[in-house]
């Protein structure tokens, strides 16, 4: 078959944008002032930048378009007919609220529904969710099947809830679980996809025991794309009408437009429920802005409209996810253990196997993703340790089922000469893993400490 390797991407480039590779003793000097946190490397100094895919997709000529038709009314904006229709269209819900961000959205959703010490049952809770969530008091509680901790294990859909855990859970605390979540496609958990069946089975466990379910839908899209092509009787059906019927199990949700709207910023609530959304609103123009632009300017909220459907687009689909794969195909040949199957946005290195040597108190993620660094100018994001342990009630520290490096893969940025590159890199560093040592914390915040701790390695490195 011709496109045995790879569906070629279905546009062509109209703007470029210059990167550099600095020299490696420059890189170290950077990792240095960064304090060893791959947040406060410049972007100036990185090579390949597979931070996130969060906001930082290429806007296609369309949403350019969009952005100089963009109406900058304060109320009522002709941009927000649109961004209001379009998400209406998608998702089938009545009531579209407009936020700056995916966490704004949880922001004002758990804000309204969450009362101290209730718990919210989700797949995984990705790690704004859960902030959320705990800074409101609340417990977050991941209940993602068995097979979805096992890095190795092969499944179509990992990302699925454990419907017996999530049964017990609200058949023991029926009155403390204020409602439950799914995360689309399960980002903390590797960017694996959630089935049309275990969306069914959760929506109808949560309606006998009478909990609002709300998807996390940030790359609902790409789940779709994956039930289409793993999902039993779906291969005929479109992206749209599978995206509507994964709604439609749900009372409503929150999203990141900066994910699937194909945008570098934004978000929304969208909700079936008036009173919910009344609620909702009065806190919107607290906190956000009025109920038309929910803090994003009319021409953010035109090109999220456009984005959103571009991201419907099977053969955008089918290139982003194949690229994705072959990314991980690349990366597998190169010696390094992946997380299997791969996600949807995602290669994710699996650090406790490539640094076996180096125990999870000495963070071996986040040792992995300094090297990536220093040794090719990429930068990823630790999902591991860093990110997730927590001191339990007595004080000792419970660590994470797996230690990851994300190898985020931005929508329509890079080529996949770009992708075969980074997969050298790794290849380089994990035939040096036996130089590599340990890191310890010498500053942490309170909340969410992988964005701003500053590390030290065991042993200096030297190069
Ligand atoms: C990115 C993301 C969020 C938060 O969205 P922001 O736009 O970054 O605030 C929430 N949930 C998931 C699954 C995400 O990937």
């Amino acid at each position: 078959m011709i496109y045995e390797r790879l569906f070629p991407e279905p546009w062509k480039i109209k703007v470029v944008e210059k990167i550099y590779l600095l020299p490696k003793s420059e890189r170290l000097e950077v990792l240095k002032r960064a304090n060893y946190n791959v947040f406060f490397i410049p972007s100036k100094a990185i090579f390949i930048d597979l931070l996130t895919d969060s906001g930082t997709s290429a806007m296609s000529d369309e949403q350019w378009a969009g952005v100089m038709v963009g109406d900058e009314a304060y109320a009522c904006a002709k941009s927000f007919e649109k961004f209001e229709s379009t998400v209406k269209e998608i998702t089938g819900y009545r009531y579209v609220i407009p936020t700056h961000q995916g966490r704004a959205a949880e922001h004002l959703l758990f804000s309204v529904l969450l009362k101290k010490g209730q718990i919210v049952p989700s797949n995984n809770h990705f790690d704004t969710t859960r902030a959320n969530i705990e800074a409101l008091g609340g417990i977050a509680l991941d209940l993602v099947i068995e097979e979805g901790k096992d890095p190795h294990y092969i499944h179509p859909f990992k990302g699925n809830m454990d419907l017996d855990k999530l049964e017990s859970l609200l058949k023991k605390e029926t009155k403390n679980v204020p409602f439950c979540m799914l995360t689309v496609t399960n980002n903390a958990g590797g960017g694996q996809p959630v089935s049309m069946e275990n969306i069914f089975q959760v929506s109808a466990i949560c309606k006998k025991y009478k909990k609002p379910l709300f998807l996390d839908a940030c790359r609902y899209a790409e789940n779709a794309y994956f039930i289409k092509l793993r999902g039993e009787s779906y291969g005929d059906v479109p992206i749209s009408k599978i995206a509507k019927e994964m709604f439609s199990y749900a009372d409503g949700c929150t999203m990141s437009a900066k994910k699937d709207g194909l945008a570098n910023i934004g978000g929304f609530i969208a909700l079936r429920d008036e009173k919910i959304y009344e609620e909702v609103k009065s806190q919107l123009i607290l906190k956000e802005g009025f109920l038309t632009y929910g803090g994003l300017a009319g021409r953010d909220l035109e090109a999220i409209a456009i984005g959103l459907k571009e991201a419907q687009d099977e053969e955008y689909l089918r290139y982003r996810i194949d690229q994705v794969k072959l990314f991980g195909e690349m990366v597998k040949s190169q010696g390094a253990s992946i997380l299997e199957p791969v996600g949807g946005h995602a290669v994710y290195l699996d650090a406790l196997s490539i640094l076996k040597h180096i125990p999870q108190k000495e963070l071996p993620a986040q040792a992995l993703t300094v090297h990536l660094y220093l040794e090719g100018g990429v930068r990823a994001v630790e999902i591991g340790s860093v990110m997730f342990a927590k001191k339990d009630k007595r004080g000792r520290i419970k660590y994470p089922p797996m230690e990851l490096v994300r190898l985020a893969v931005p929508r329509r940025v890079y080529t996949s000469d770009h992708l075969a590159y980074v997969a050298e890199v790794v290849g380089e560093v994990v035939r040096k893993k036996d130089k590599i040592y340990g890191f310890k914390i010498t500053h942490q915040p309170k909340n969410l400490r992988h964005f701003t701790s500053h590390f030290k390695p065991i042993k200096e490195i030297r190069i």
